[in-house]
């Protein structure tokens, strides 16, 4: 993997206890949706046994040619807590692409994401970089999170399913009743019931499932007892939460 340095030029919180990261996008860098970059903070003001070197998915489509943007639960880790810190345009060396979980080719077969809280990441570059090229796919996001708060980049999927007629988006709070605001849309935990209501077309499609192993883990038996084909179903493990 051919490895670059950048630097940090921006940062936010995207949800509660979520951040978003923008790195200087090296006109070298290509990628395609879906993919993820390795990123080390040379010299961070904060360490532990962890190390200073994290894989993440790049939230941000290709067409943003000047910046890659990260988005990550604040766990309280010091590499995490340094990234908060350090002032903008601090070095980061930047690695990757990598990865294949990209969306397929073949616009006959319907597409699902589902994500798991930060699991959105790699979804979210890839629904941009679907409606920036008028992909013809027609595209299913399920996104658990426990409340609207916690949920990063909610508003902005539902703008963009109301303004694109292939792409559905369902959302699902399991701890609404936690929430400050008011939900009145799924509560459902991730299961085949869950998949059957809300996808039409379960035997076409093809599955991308993305968050924490225990998550990919719970919606992978999920799909299978929905009677999906293993082969039509694709992951990324979050490894490390
Ligand atoms: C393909 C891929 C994409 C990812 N995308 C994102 C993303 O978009 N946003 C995000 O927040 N996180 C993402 N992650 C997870 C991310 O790399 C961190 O592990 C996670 O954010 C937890 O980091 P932490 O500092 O909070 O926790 P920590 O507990 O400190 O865990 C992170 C540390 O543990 C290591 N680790 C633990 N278990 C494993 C394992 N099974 N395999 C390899 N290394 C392990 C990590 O390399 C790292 O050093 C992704 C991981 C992978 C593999």
């Amino acid at each position: 993997m051919p490895k670059v340095v950048t630097k940090l030029i921006a940062r936010n919180e995207v949800a509660e206890g979520t951040m978003a990261f923008a790195l200087d996008r090296p006109t070298t860098f290509d990628f395609r949706a879906g993919q993820y970059m390795v990123v080390v903070l040379p010299d961070p003001p904060h360490t532990d046994a962890e190390g200073n070197r994290r894989v993440f998915s790049i939230a941000s489509p290709p067409q943003d040619t000047t910046r890659l943007l990260l988005a990550t639960r604040m766990t309280g880790t010091a590499l995490k807590r340094s990234l908060a810190e350090v002032p903008l345009g601090t070095p980061v060396d930047l690695s990757g692409p990598g990865g294949d979980f990209v969306l397929h080719a073949d616009a006959s077969r319907p597409a699902v994401f589902i994500a798991g809280g930060i699991g959105i990441t790699p979804f979210r570059s890839m629904l941009q970089d679907a409606v920036s090229r008028h992909l013809p796919h027609r595209i299913t996001l399920i996104y658990s999170n426990r409340t609207p708060e916690g949920a990063a980049f909610h508003e902005e999927f539902a703008r963009l399913a109301q303004t694109h007629a292939n792409l559905t988006y369902v959302p699902t709070m399991t701890q609404a009743d936690k929430a400050r605001q008011p939900w009145g849309g799924e509560r459902r935990h991730l299961n085949a019931d869950f998949l059957r209501s809300h996808i039409a077309e379960i035997a076409a499609s093809i599955f991308y499932l993305a968050g924490p192993p225990g998550l990919v883990a719970a919606v992978t038996k999920a799909v299978s007892e929905a009677g999906v084909d293993p082969a039509h179903v694709r992951s990324e493990e979050f490894a490390g939460y």
